[in-house]
């Protein structure tokens, strides 16, 4: 993989997003295949409202969000009203972020993951607050998406810190969570969030009791509907343990696949 931009490709444009928009398009056609299937993308005509990329083989899309700045819990995303139309798309999109660093030689690819589309929920975008009305986007409303709010199996990371992962495992880690495609909004939100708590567990292998004490109360907070928090547990670890995620061990104790 060459992590550098082709700086050449900047030199008819103006504005600096202008500028890193066609080189880091360019970049992402060139360095990075389908997390899908490992097939070449080719790029969307321009001001397509839904996508930048599209596999050659397979179905899958893709947005590309390119940002100088390293994450941090939060990523910048654009118009809140687009974002909502792709929320609610029968098609959205599957996102990638590109973090890039400006060296004194150019502009090098430092982070770059890809969001998978069934781990994009309206409880991950935050609405920003509208523009001032004498800025120049009077009124626009921007939004970010809480990355820190995802489990890290919907990071599927490409390069970490300037590591490049192998192509098998970005293809490996992106085939583990597809069955969440299968799932309805609300079972796939359960579904996310205990995922989300499983990790903060921090253990490969875990019993039900240690996962009822860790995570029951927040789950409950933010499910206040519910009112068996601990079968609905059960319930999303079961499906999670019949889709490979998990193996259940008996006795009460799961461990990671
Ligand atoms: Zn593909």
């Amino acid at each position: 993989m060459n992590k550098d931009f082709d700086l050449s490709l900047g030199a008819g444009y103006k504005s600096k997003a202008q500028k890193v928009r066609v080189m880091s398009e360019a970049w992402v056609e060139n360095n990075i295949v389908c997390p899908a299937c490992g097939s070449a993308l080719q790029k969307v005509k321009n001001n397509s409202p839904v996508k930048d990329f599209h596999c050659a083989q397979c179905p899958e899309q893709f947005e590309l969000k390119s940002s100088g700045k390293k994450w941090g819990r939060k990523i910048m995303a654009g118009a809140y009203a687009a974002m909502r139309k792709r929320l609610q798309s029968p098609q959205p999109p599957n996102f990638f972020f590109l973090h890039y660093k400006e060296t004194a030689a150019g502009c090098r690819v430092e982070n770059f993951f890809c969001l998978p589309k069934q781990f994009f929920t309206a409880n991950i975008i935050e609405k920003r607050c509208s523009l001032r009305a004498t800025a120049r986007r009077a009124r626009w409303v921007g939004c970010k998406i809480l990355v820190d709010k995802l489990p890290e199996s919907g990071k599927i990371f490409y390069m970490r810190d300037n590591i490049c992962a192998p192509d098998a495992d970005v293809r490996r880690n992106f085939a583990k969570i597809r069955f969440l495609n299968a799932q309805k909004t609300e079972a796939k939100s359960w579904l996310i969030d205990v995922m989300k708590q499983i990790e903060l567990l921090a253990q490969r292998r875990f019993s039900l009791t240690e996962f009822y004490a860790k995570a029951e109360a927040d789950l409950q907070k933010k499910h206040p509907d519910n009112n068996n928090v601990k079968a609905k547990i059960r319930q999303q670890l079961q499906t999670l343990r019949d889709q490979g995620y998990l193996s259940f061990k008996g006795g009460g104790i799961y461990e990671l696949c």
